[in-house]
């Protein structure tokens, strides 16, 4: 059995006191840590992914004209080679196998829709090495976490999502998105259950 796990969008304006800040996101990435620290022998990759987005352009109509409704237009956040776009720092990355990049331009929820820094795509990469499993964690549950995880399931993975390493926007939305999940197929446990 061979397994990735995939870290979603960990960065500071994902994180409390960035542009689109969810609570527990600095919690959520300490934890992420000491589960790398214990378990990152346990994965084949370690896909961490990060929003990229271009400055000074609205990317697709993901940046608000305006205000932003929270569903499908945005604070200005997450651009490119800024401190809100890196990871945030609670988050060690030593263990990164792979580094994803998207939205450079248009709005992207799922990992999917990046590519490594190599350019290949999350989906050929995940079959080049013969992985069945996926574990997933990340920020946000109601947004990127659900989008990636839905994706895996739609490339025919077998999908954890580890419940007490993911932050969301809001509990309701969050809480709807991990039933979603688990009725798509979606196993949901926690880091210390698995
Ligand atoms: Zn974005």
């Amino acid at each position: 059995m061979t397994r990735a796990l995939f870290i979603v969008d960990v960065q500071n304006d994902f994180t409390e006191g960035g542009a689109l800040g969810v609570d527990g996101g600095d919690a959520v990435a300490t934890a992420i840590t000491r589960h790398l620290r214990a378990h990152a022998g346990d994965y084949e990759l370690i896909v961490a992914s990060r929003d990229w987005h271009h400055a000074d352009h609205d990317n697709g109509g993901h940046f608000a004209d305006g205000e932003p409704n929270y569903v499908d237009t945005w604070p200005v956040h997450c651009v490119a080679e800024t401190t809100g776009a890196e990871y945030d720092p609670e988050l060690d990355t030593g263990a990164v196998t792979h580094h994803v990049k998207k939205g450079q331009g248009v709005p992207a929820y799922s990992l999917f829709e990046g590519t490594t820094d190599d350019g290949e795509a999350v989906a050929d990469l995940l079959t080049r090495h013969g992985v069945v499993d996926v574990d997933v964690v990340g920020i946000a549950t109601d947004y990127c976490v659900r989008a990636s995880a839905l994706d895996a399931i739609a490339h025919g993975r077998r999908v954890r999502v580890l419940t007490d390493l993911v932050a969301g926007v809001a509990a309701s939305s969050s809480e709807a998105a991990l039933a979603e999940l688990a009725h798509a197929g979606a196993e949901l446990v926690t880091s210390t259950d698995r």
